[in-house]
């Protein structure tokens, strides 16, 4: 069997759905896939790792960024807040002989479908419900009272675009939802048949 590297996994969802969960998870598993490192404005949070979760940029680094044409993509995904996909990350990693998996929001999705089409997959991760998913969000304790208000509505409107990706997990059962990603990665990347 033969593995195409040249190739992108998108994996999109409602801010809480457990999408970061498995991004690690499919980057411990296969050494054939790197993490694509967006760019973001937003303050970093404790945990965080700046050059290794994000690459923190200021506003105006951010704008110079974009004026230099060095997104693929970017998006205003909270008010005064820019993610950015990075065209040297995609570089960065195909040269390596990877091919990358993305955390991104479900517009960034689209739009890097639209451009890099039958060699990008993506997988819209979606949570049991609703109300579990504000659950989740809100335990998190990541938020202000404010933002998590936000993330809240923006919740809301992202759950509508399932039906705009290639495939949908749902991330009930976290160890089953693993095993579903796997499928999906390796019939996309390997080229391994699904089985029922
Ligand atoms: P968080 O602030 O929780 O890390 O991320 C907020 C949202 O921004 C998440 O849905 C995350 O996937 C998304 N995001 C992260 N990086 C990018 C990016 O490069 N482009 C876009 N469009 N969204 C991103």
């Amino acid at each position: 069997m033969k593995a195409d590297f040249h190739k992108m996994i998108v994996l999109t969802a409602p801010s809480g759905a457990g999408k970061t969960t498995l991004v690690k998870h499919l980057l411990e598993t296969y050494d054939f896939l790197d993490f694509s490192i967006s760019a973001c404005t937003r303050p970093r949070r404790e945990h965080e790792i700046d050059g290794k979760d994000y690459y923190f940029f200021t506003p105006q680094e951010f704008k110079d960024k974009i004026a230099s044409g060095g997104f693929i993509e970017y998006e205003e995904v909270y008010e005064n807040q820019f993610y950015g996909t990075l065209k040297s990350e995609v570089n960065r990693i195909w040269e390596s002989g990877k091919s990358i998996v993305f955390d991104i929001d479900v517009k960034g999705a689209i739009n890097i479908k639209k451009l890099y089409k039958e060699d990008c997959l993506t997988i819209f991760v979606k949570p049991p419900s609703f109300d579990i998913l504000v659950e989740r969000l809100t335990n998190r304790n990541t938020e202000t009272p404010a933002s998590l208000k936000k993330r809240i509505a923006r919740i809301k409107r992202e759950l509508k675009y399932e039906t705009r990706f290639d495939a949908v997990v749902v991330n009930d059962l976290l160890e089953v939802a693993k095993k579903e990603a796997e499928y999906l990665v390796e019939n996309f990347i390997l080229g391994k048949p699904f089985i029922d």
